[in-house]
């Protein structure tokens, strides 16, 4: 494997060699790598990676034989067209089959040292295996990114991400290494958050849109100016598609007095996969990492610059668990046109939708299947279920409708209370209403009934 990153050693093994305060690029080299550079590095990798896969994971090796795909013959980056698509359903088939990491591991159990795990629509976690050197790797990246939106030595950030289980909260390692000021704060609850930034005087945070948006309006009713009570510069965003839609963005900007950093990420691959520079028009995402791919769904065939497609990757460097095509099931514009920041790697003009229907609330990813298992379980009602989404102070909430049985005699308020509990404990948020109705007043369909009802702004521009 061809060693371009800086990291070279374990953690706390070599000092991390950083650029200047003054030099505008992390990795100048990879940051500003002509077409052709990055070309025949992405080449090598692949060929690496392809055999990589196929001599360590009996999961690749049989679904490349059975593609007929054959590492000897990877001679140019358009043979990625021939290797089989990867997504997160595939991941949890693998987790399942071969506990406890599943069989698209490349690396034996002792060479991991971090997981990160996230629910899933069956409720059991899946997990995202590191060894050192991915974890290295991954706090490097995130380093790359936070250096582009200028964080330096003389930074104070706060990390107010979740830091159980959750792939972006060791993101504050990368932040340390520019040089900046960790504050290791995780989620905790909004006064408390409040005070930690101000007492800290940070001048960088990370959350979601729509909590910065709650953070903010938090503050001015506590009696604060965002702008003057606090020594924030810049907010980083993620999560939510909030961040790339300008209106939003500003909005955010104006009300802290900030500049709005957008991050993406994808916890079966990093904390964030992509990020926006200084000149905040468009996500790069880095391709000595990953082959990028936009693809459009239905034919599986690369759609132009700036047209909608799913984004699909390819890591090229994690060697836990490597990802050949994922399918992101984001649909994203991406353009290949240089930015004015001299970066060349391609960037993320917009974030449009998903295509499965996972609904994303106040940061949390919903799958109404999720709910769907919780009311299809409870023997005391008829299975049939109705969620309603929707904005209350700029936050995402949802109720969830439900049937009792006519049979069933039971307070309907205690009954709401408890399928409330589980649907908690099941997705990680709970409902704002659980609504107890009659058998048969929910609408029936012959075929694929409505079963969501998104009363949100539409975030994704048609
Ligand atoms: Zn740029």
């Amino acid at each position: 494997m061809k060693e371009l990153s800086r990291v070279k050693g374990g953690i706390g093994v070599e000092v991390y060699a950083k650029p200047g305060p003054q030099e505008k690029y992390w990795d100048a080299e990879i940051e500003t790598m002509n077409l052709r550079q990055i070309r025949e590095y992405q080449l090598e990798q692949l060929k690496y990676m392809v055999r990589f896969c196929y001599e360590n994971s009996p999961y690749y090796r049989a679904v490349f034989n059975e593609k007929g795909v054959n590492p000897d013959k990877i001679n140019s980056l358009e043979d990625v067209k021939h290797l089989p698509f990867t997504n997160k359903q595939i991941e949890r088939e693998r987790q399942e089959a071969a506990p406890d990491f599943g069989d698209m591991i490349c690396v034996p159990e002792e060479e991991i040292v971090y997981v990160s795990a996230s629910s899933g629509s069956t409720g059991v976690p899946t997990i995202s295996p590191f060894t050192a050197k991915d974890f290295d790797e991954f706090q490097d990246y995130q380093a790359r990114l936070f250096w582009a939106i200028g964080m330096r030595a003389k930074d104070r950030y706060v990390h107010a991400l979740n830091f159980t289980l959750f792939v972006g909260g060791p993101d504050v390692i990368g932040a340390m290494r520019t040089g900046a000021l960790g504050v290791w704060a995780g989620a905790i609850p909004s006064e408390r958050l409040l005070f930690i930034l101000k007492s800290f005087k940070a001048t960088i945070t990370w959350t979601t849109p729509s909590y910065a948006w709650y953070l903010g309006e938090t503050a001015q009713k506590e009696g604060m100016d965002p702008k003057k009570d606090f020594s924030l510069e810049k907010i980083i965003v993620a999560g939510e598609p909030g961040g790339s839609i300008t209106s939003t963005r500003r909005a955010i900007e104006e009300l802290w007095g900030v500049e709005l950093y957008d991050f993406y990420g994808l916890s079966d691959l990093f904390g964030a996969n992509a990020g926006m520079c200084e000149c905040q028009n468009g996500l790069h995402i880095y391709e000595d990492h990953h082959i990028v791919e936009v693809l459009n769904p239905e034919t599986m065939e690369p759609v132009g610059d700036m047209e909608r497609g799913e984004l699909v990757l390819t890591t090229l460097r994690k060697m836990a668990r490597p990802m050949i095509r994922f399918r992101t099931g984001d649909i994203v514009t991406v353009t290949r046109e240089k930015c004015e920041c001299g970066r060349t790697h391609p960037r993320i003009m917009g974030i449009h939708g998903r295509l499965d229907d996972m609904l994303i609330i106040t940061g949390v990813n919903v799958f109404p299947s999720d709910i769907e298992a919780v009311v299809r379980k409870d023997e005391r009602l008829t299975g049939e279920y109705r969620m309603v989404v929707y904005k209350e102070e700029h936050l995402d909430r949802f109720d969830v409708e439900i049937e009792k049985l006519d049979a069933v005699e039971m307070d309907e308020e205690v009954l709401a209370q408890e399928v409330r509990e589980v649907i908690k404990v099941r997705v990680g948020v709970s409902p704002k209403r659980v609504i107890v109705l009659k058998e048969g007043e929910l609408p029936r369909a012959t075929h694929k009934a409505k079963r969501v009802i998104d009363k949100r702004n539409k975030v994704w521009s048609d």
